[in-house]
């Protein structure tokens, strides 16, 4: 058991929003690990997917054969949290056409849901059981979700009430890239995640 290390948090490094997923990982006290190889996810606690563009990811997880080993460690029960590009990966339905990369979310979202003019916006989120005060969003092209299944835990709402951050079990996902404010409290459910899955059953 390794209880009393740091836990270790991997962020996928192929492409993307990377280096500030970086930094929000060490400010809630994790060590983090850029992912780009098979090799690199040996004894990782949680795994980032990134913002970026779902389609270029898609291509380069299978380029560095990082599907199944990935998957593998979703089945394992390791913490994943996916942002953006990233919820599109974890979706198990993508709006118009897509095949679904992990489809470990019951969710179906729309790429660019929120539609051209609205390229990137920025708005105050209702989170309650994030805790006190609302979310700050930073959505830049994001993902609209725009169907939930029943074992999907809604974390936040947009002001039309849509969800734009879940949770399945230890999979978390937002719309939004949680790493671009000062606020940690999306990398920081996903460390005490990581040690609920350390704690046995
Ligand atoms: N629009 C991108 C896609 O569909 C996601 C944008 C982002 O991750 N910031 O892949």
């Amino acid at each position: 058991m390794n209880a009393e290390r740091r836990p270790r948090i991997g962020v996928l490094a192929l492409q993307g929003a990377v280096r500030e997923h970086v930094t929000a990982i060490r400010e809630v006290g994790a060590e983090p690990v850029e992912v780009r190889l098979p090799r690199d996810l040996v004894d990782l606690d949680a795994l980032i997917l990134p913002g970026g563009e779902s389609t270029t990811m898609r291509h380069l997880i299978d380029a560095y054969n990082l599907r199944e080993p990935i998957a593998a460690m979703a089945r394992a029960g390791t913490p994943l949290l996916g942002t953006c590009a990233g919820m599109i990966l974890l979706a198990n339905r993508i709006a118009d056409g897509d095949e679904p990369v992990f489809g470990l979310l019951d969710l179906e979202v729309r790429r660019n849901g929120y539609g051209r003019q609205l390229d990137s916006f920025e708005a105050d989120l209702d989170a309650p059981s994030l805790g006190e005060g609302p979310l700050h969003g930073v959505f830049i092209r994001a993902p609209m979700v725009s169907a939930t299944g029943p074992d999907v835990e809604i974390l936040a709402r947009d002001p039309d009430g849509r969800p734009v951050a879940v949770r399945q079990g230890r999979v978390l996902a937002t719309a939004f890239h949680p790493e671009l404010t000062g606020d940690r409290r999306i990398h920081r459910l996903l460390a005490e995640m990581v040690e609920g899955a350390r704690r046995p059953a």
